[in-house]
């Protein structure tokens, strides 16, 4: 049975990371997909770990071989989901989880129906901004982009079909795990069928 495709978006600073890595820690049957991106690396960020740092016409080139499942143009930079992995993840039934901008959460939710879409919200704009300032891992110029579209990713809200807000970190993981347990659970999904005994 094929693995349930999860998609985390949110502002920059609202604490996708920080929640992904507490889930993820939890489940092993749900892996998190590293995306491609021409940004450059920043802070502690590795390659292959936190993201695949391609050039620009490394990046064209895998667009061109449709090798993205959804991409998208972000602060100045490509940003794009390597298709073949998260195809073999799924077909082995693990679970996947992206976190990718609103853009990509769009193509994703017009091409994989089944996909379940989660938007992480901030309890304010101004804990927003604090955390995306105290993060300090961009520069001035950088932080004032991410902080001119807030208002924008946030009203792309109607197109999730969960929304968590991030508020308490630990009742914000508690609320994403709970989702995940209740769409496994879904008559449809047909999960349930795997705990009968033969
Ligand atoms: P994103 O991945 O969405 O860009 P990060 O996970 O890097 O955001 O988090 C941005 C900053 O906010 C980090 O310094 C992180 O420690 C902090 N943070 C995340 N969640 C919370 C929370 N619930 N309360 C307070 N600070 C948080
Ligand atoms: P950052 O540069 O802060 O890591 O990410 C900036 C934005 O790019 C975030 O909104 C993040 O969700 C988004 N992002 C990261 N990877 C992808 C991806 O593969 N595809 C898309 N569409 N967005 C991504």
């Amino acid at each position: 049975m094929e693995g349930l495709l999860f998609v985390l978006s949110g502002p920059s600073g609202v604490g996708k990371n920080t929640v992904l890595k507490e889930v993820l820690a939890k489940r092993t049957d749900l892996t998190y997909s590293i995306s491609a991106t021409t940004r450059p690396p920043r802070g502690q960020e590795i390659d292959g770990v936190n993201y695949y740092f391609l050039s620009e016409e490394q990046f064209l080139v895998e667009r061109r071989n449709n090798g993205f499942l959804e991409w998208a143009e972000i602060y100045g930079h490509y940003y794009g989901t390597p298709r073949k992995q998260v195809l073999a993840l799924l077909q082995k039934g693990q679970h996947v989880i992206l976190d990718v901008d609103i853009q990509g959460a769009a193509q994703i939710r017009e091409n994989y129906a089944n996909a379940v879409l989660i938007f992480l919200y901030p309890p304010s704009i101004a804990e927003l901004t604090r955390r995306l300032q105290g993060r300090n891992t961009e520069d001035e110029e950088a932080i004032k982009k991410r902080l001119a579209y807030i208002e924008t990713e946030l009203a792309a809200v109607t197109l999730y079909d969960y929304v968590v807000v991030n508020d308490h970190l630990e009742e914000a993981c508690r609320r994403v795990e709970a989702i995940i347990n209740a769409e496994e659970v879904k008559v449809t999904r047909g999960y349930w069928k795997r705990l009968l005994n033969p």
